[in-house]
């Protein structure tokens, strides 16, 4: 797999892909993710056994965002166990934005229709379990380190106090899920966890790590350790692989073939089970929040390295 690829193309991959980033823009709702550049784009690369290859832009950091979804309902799933986790989330593409507040009220028995958008992955993070919210955050940390390999991981404070000072619809989501009974327990401290999870800081390297776990079944690259469940990986790559990316998620899924998650910060998680994990950054975003040039990126790869699931 070492092989399989070199440095040389897949920087030439990135300097071909660079260009479109110019149509999206780089969030600004949350107001300490605009200082980011624009025009940044990197990829890493993980096989499952070979040596990591980067090109582009990687040694900066940004913010998990969304991509904390992923990680949220494999420990969410670990603690409750499948049963209990899909009877307060669904597991259909929701076909809306990742903000989306509307279908909450229409839909059957108010079940946030997947964990991937924010209404599903608040109710994700008040399931997961703690005897506080920093002791939950510490636990889902320690996991999100041994995954990516990466002791160094912490959370981005000003990014975290953005979050706080500018999460009203996710406020509103939370306490309307509250009076509906899918959040049970306390809906502050849900929040504090979802906001705080969105709030760690990575690089490519590190998503790729994390994907390449998700890719080896649940298992760290290069060790023996089984740190999740099989059946649990299997359905974080299939929801992922559905409504990863919001409501682009059946073109990203026809377009790259394999499973990804999104974040608003530009970041991209996509998992090629069995052969690696990937990671890329390219801050400007389109109008469904997913990264324009790392989607087109990661498309390309794809079909370059023939990665298609339904091929
Ligand atoms: N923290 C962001 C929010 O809650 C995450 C959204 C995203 O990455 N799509 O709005």
């Amino acid at each position: 797999m070492a092989d399989y690829f070199n440095a040389q193309e897949l920087h030439q991959m990135v300097e071909e892909n660079r260009r479109v980033a110019h149509y999206g823009e780089v969030a600004s709702y949350i107001p300490e993710l605009q200082h980011a550049d624009p025009e940044r784009l990197g990829i890493t690369v993980v096989p499952l056994n070979g040596k990591p290859i980067t090109a582009g832009d990687c040694h900066l950091d940004f913010s998990l965002q969304s991509i904390s979804k992923v990680i949220s309902l494999m420990v969410a799933l670990s603690d409750n166990g499948f049963e209990r986790v899909f009877s307060k989330v669904g597991m259909e593409p929701s076909g809306e934005p990742f903000n989306s507040i509307s279908k909450l009220e229409t839909v059957e028995n108010h079940i946030p229709l997947n964990p991937m958008i924010n209404s599903g992955a608040i109710a994700v993070a008040s399931l997961i379990k703690g005897e506080s919210v920093d002791l939950k955050f510490e636990k889902v940390l320690e996991f999100i380190k041994k995954i990516a390999k990466n002791q160094g991981i912490t959370i981005n404070d000003k990014v975290y106090r953005s979050e706080m000072e500018t999460g009203d619809r996710n406020r509103a989501v939370a306490y309307f899920m509250k009076s509906t009974g899918i959040i049970e327990g306390n809906v502050d401290e849900a929040l504090d966890l979802y906001f705080r999870l969105c709030s760690i800081s990575v690089t490519c390297h590190d998503l790729a790590q994390m994907a390449a776990f998700l890719a080896n079944d649940g298992i760290v690259p290069g060790t023996h350790d089984q740190l999740i469940d099989v059946e649990i990986i299997k359905a974080v790559n299939t929801i992922m692989f559905t409504a990863g990316m919001y409501n682009e998620s059946g073109e990203s899924a026809m377009r790259t073939g394999i499973p990804a998650k999104s974040g608003v910060s530009g970041g991209i998680l996509a998992v090629a089970p069995g052969k690696m994990g990937i990671g890329i950054i390219g801050p400007a975003i389109n109008k469904k929040g997913n990264s324009i040039a790392g989607l087109r990126l990661l498309s390309n790869f794809s079909r370059r390295f023939g990665l298609h699931l339904l091929a």
